[in-house]
């Protein structure tokens, strides 16, 4: 695939839609109240799309399956899984955030969570490649990964440069 520009904006509607209705129509459904606070300054980035979109799969599967933990794990009734799409544009770089309500990643992992095959899933669910192959598509934009977590949940951030 080569760079493109690309409404960012719209191709993250367009994925995380995506990824929802997979979701929806998996094994496990789940209902997850999701919201997009999407900064109209974004404007165009520059995209190998076809790697891009396994970004956002990747990252929004992954807050679908740390929520789904969750709700599997004993909360109460009251817990509804939420995600949070935004982007912001700031002077010289766009940002692109989700956020989940889940479990958080214990701190004695989050070392490892970003290596090859490492994986808390069981059997065939996890491959433990997901986040490798995320870092590597940003790095592969020039961009950078980082995240945060608490026990309410996870945000990862992926930083790019803005045109
Ligand atoms: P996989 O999804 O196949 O397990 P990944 O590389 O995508 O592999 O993720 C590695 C691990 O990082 C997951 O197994 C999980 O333990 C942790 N993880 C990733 N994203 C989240 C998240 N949003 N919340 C909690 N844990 C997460
Ligand atoms: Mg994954």
């Amino acid at each position: 695939g080569r760079m493109e520009p690309t409404d960012l904006n719209a191709f993250i509607k367009e994925y995380t839609n995506l990824a929802f209705h997979g979701m929806r129509a998996s094994k496990h459904p789940m209902n997850v109240d999701i919201k997009f606070l999407l900064d109209d300054k974004v404007g165009d980035a520059k995209l190998i799309r076809e790697d891009f979109s396994r970004v956002l799969l990747n990252l929004i599967n992954n807050a679908f399956d740390a929520m789904r933990t969750k709700k599997q794990n004993g909360s109460p009734d009251s817990y509804l899984p939420k995600l949070m799409i935004r982007t912001l544009r700031s002077d010289n770089q766009v940002t692109l955030e989700i956020e989940d309500n889940g479990p958080g990643i214990p701190e004695d992992i989050s070392e490892k969570i970003l290596q090859p095959f490492f994986t808390t899933k069981k059997g065939t669910e996890g491959t433990g490649l997901g986040l490798s192959i995320t870092r590597d598509i940003v790095e592969a934009h020039g961009g950078t990964i980082t995240f945060q977590s608490s026990n309410n949940g996870t945000t990862f951030s992926v930083n790019l440069m803005a045109n």
